[in-house]
């Protein structure tokens, strides 16, 4: 064969390996002039008291332009129509505390430990990148991630691809590598003569914390993330007790470093000393908050504290009854439910979280809402936690989790009013990120 010949079919492979590699979408460059008008049957916005029926949603690129009862405008030339049918839209829903390189802690499955010491860094990567699908493909259009449990920066990369768009995924906020004090991280209870990996990166004193900090926004953090209590067992009296860890200096040093670049800092605070330094400290969300004393919730509405609770995960793998694990694991549920409810009346801001990747990504991360309606929220406020809320802790409000012109075009369906059931949305059809379908299940197209 001709010489030419041969290097211009090498040419034509090179250039469909090149192809095949592009991503879909040129970095930055959103769908040029796409014009998409959506139409919903009913809309919960994010951010109003009531849903509104048969509005539409006119979508340039990857931005909303225009929302209005639906037939009240004139269809612009060329649009594109998406009718939804008897779907309910709502904003792309945001996840605030994940963990996408965290499969599960199932015990029959080697738990936490086996993650951090026999799996591939490939192998965690490869799995990061289902759960971000995983992620998307429920709804979930913003996640928090925070932190990568022993798996470095690999959440910067993740988060990369996905606005490159070589792999599918929500838009991510991300916490690298988090920080927590020698005795306050596993891995743990191994020989002390054998050095084991840490899922976070451990300090100790107020100059150690603010290199790690320094080191992690260096690197890409969005967030900070800061473990304040680690172990937690009951006492004597029947008393969760946590175990703290940084002092209020130590906290101090971080949150004084992450403010400086604008960032924030989330803490991971169950109760008792360990939360009250977190507060004291300046932290910006208390996760988790087992249980928050009526001081605490003040302080927490004085300083514009928020709570992002996870009430779900503390239900999956309690220890054995009588034993005491188990005996703590079921005072955690016991009195989350109460300190949830405080909050709530108080006007603590709550936003929308569920550790995800605590508990396997293969289970609905929405399982979360009838948590939160449960204790006291009612749907459209669980909704909103997870929607306009979520966008406010992120510092994006009114670009994220709000149907309304200016936002970025993500948006879900689902079949049924999940105002009147919170269930629905477990079950999601459809699927729009940054003005792009994602997924449209056959309930969905309904012209
Ligand atoms: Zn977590």
């Amino acid at each position: 064969m001709h010489r030419l010949l041969w290097l211009g079919i090498i040419g034509l492979c090179l250039t469909r390996l090149c192809v095949a590699q592009e991503p879909s979408v040129a970095p930055g460059m959103p769908a040029a002039a796409h014009t998409v008008v959506l139409r919903a049957r009913a809309l919960i916005d994010g951010t109003s008291a009531q849903s509104k029926p048969n509005q539409e949603i006119l979508i340039n690129g990857d931005r909303i332009s225009a929302v209005y009862a639906a037939g009240t405008r004139p269809r612009p030339p060329g649009a594109e129509i998406l009718d939804l049918g008897t779907a309910t839209v709502l904003p792309g829903l945001i996840d605030c505390h994940t963990h996408i390189f965290l499969q599960g802690e199932v015990p029959a499955a080697g738990g936490y430990d086996v993650q951090l010491l026999k799996f591939p860094a490939s192998y965690r990567v490869a799995r990061a990148v289902v759960a971000a699908r995983r992620a998307l493909e429920q709804g979930f259009t913003t996640i928090r991630d925070v932190e990568t449990e022993g798996a470095g920066y690999g959440d910067v990369g993740i988060k990369q691809a996905i606005n490159e768009g070589y792999i599918p995924g929500p838009r991510m906020f991300v916490a690298t590598r988090s920080i927590s004090t020698t005795g306050g991280y596993p891995l743990e209870g191994y020989a002390p003569e054998i050095v084991v990996p840490k899922g976070a990166q451990l300090i100790d004193g107020p100059v150690e914390a603010r290199k790690a900090a320094r080191e992690q926004l260096d690197n890409g953090a969005d967030w900070i993330k800061v473990y304040m209590t680690h172990r937690s067992w009951v006492d004597e009296q029947g008393a969760l007790v946590s175990q703290p860890t940084l002092t209020v200096e130590e906290l101090k040093a971080v949150v004084d470093e992450a403010h400086g670049w604008r960032r924030k800092v989330a803490c991971h605070a169950y109760n008792g000393i360990g939360l009250q330094r977190a507060l004291d400290g300046g932290c910006d969300s208390i996760e988790h908050g087992l249980e928050l004393t009526d001081a605490q919730i003040a302080q927490m509405v004085k300083q514009g504290t928020w709570l992002v609770p996870t009430l779900a995960v503390y239900y999956h793998d309690p220890d054995p009854p009588d034993t005491p694990g188990g005996i703590r694991d079921r005072k955690r549920v016991a009195v989350h439910g109460v300190s949830f409810q405080k909050a709530l009346r108080a006007g603590v801001k709550i936003a929308f979280g569920t550790d995800v990747g605590g508990f396997p990504w293969s289970e609905p991360i929405a399982q979360e809402f009838p948590r939160m309606t449960e204790f006291g929220m009612t749907p459209m406020q669980a909704i909103q936690a997870a929607t306009s809320r979520g966008a406010e802790l992120l510092g994006r409000r009114g670009e994220l989790g709000v149907v309304a012109p200016g936002a970025y075009a993500d948006l879900i369906a689902v079949d049924g009013d999940p105002l009147a059931d919170v269930g629905v949305l477990q079950h999601v059809s459809f699927v729009m990120k940054d003005g792009k379908v994602f997924q449209r299940t056959e309930q969905s197209v309904q012209h």
